[in-house]
């Protein structure tokens, strides 16, 4: 397994260690993590500042109301389905594999364009739409730049743009107004997950052609 290059920044990991960052952005966190040993001790640490800071406050008294609205909203979500996976043998890091909600985890590939397969992952927020996608052994995605945010992180394989190379574990954010063209390598497919926070707009004059689907709705 290389090491990182790229990884998520600091604000994130406080955020993550602090429980207030989205799910959607949650994950790809969490994927990076499992390539990441860096990040992972940096988390550890951020962990251990929160519980000696959590054990240094005095204790709050909480409104009794607040806590039963708190303990009814808990009572509402569905319940979760413990499944076993065979961690040994995963393809994907656990948090991404937890998404398929079965224990064969196998992507229902969809086609997106000649070169780039797309399986959408079901995550309970409609914020970002979170997939995997899978770029073939050279192939070349639609030259598109971005209306919001995209986390990206490297699962299998590489892929380069314009201005780096990318491996496994690699962490990229996209930002508004990024425009970019990915590519797989020449060596073999490249399975990245991502969260995709708002349609992205193809700048290719026949663009219109992929808007259907790209337009994701995980929900
Ligand atoms: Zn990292």
């Amino acid at each position: 397994m290389s090491i990182p290059k790229h990884h998520p920044d600091p604000a994130m990991l406080v955020e993550f260690s602090a429980g207030t960052l989205g799910t959607a952005q949650s994950i790809c966190v969490a994927a990076h993590l499992h390539f990441c040993e860096h990040c992972r001790n940096e988390v550890l640490r951020l962990d251990q500042i929160g519980s000696q800071l959590l054990s240094q406050s005095e204790p709050e008294t909480v409104d009794s109301n607040l806590f039963d609205s708190v303990m009814s909203k808990i009572d509402e979500l569905p319940e979760e389905q413990e499944i076993k996976f065979d961690k040994e043998d995963l393809r994907f890091p656990l948090p991404v594999a937890k998404l398929f909600n079965k224990a064969e985890v196998v992507p229902e590939w969809k086609k997106m364009s000649s070169s780039v397969d797309v399986a959408q992952l079901v995550t309970g927020q409609s914020d970002y739409e979170v997939a995997l996608h899978k770029i073939c052994a050279g192939g070349k995605t639609p030259k598109h730049s971005h209306s919001g945010k995209e986390y990206t992180v490297v699962l299998e394989g590489s892929f380069s743009d314009e201005s780096s190379v990318y491996s496994e574990g690699d962490f990229i954010l996209r930002k508004e107004g990024d425009e970019h063209q990915p590519m797989g390598a020449q060596n073999g497919e490249c399975i990245c997950l991502s969260a995709l926070e708002a349609p992205i707009k193809l700048s290719s004059p026949f663009g219109f052609l992929m808007k259907p689907w790209l337009r994701l709705n995980p929900m």
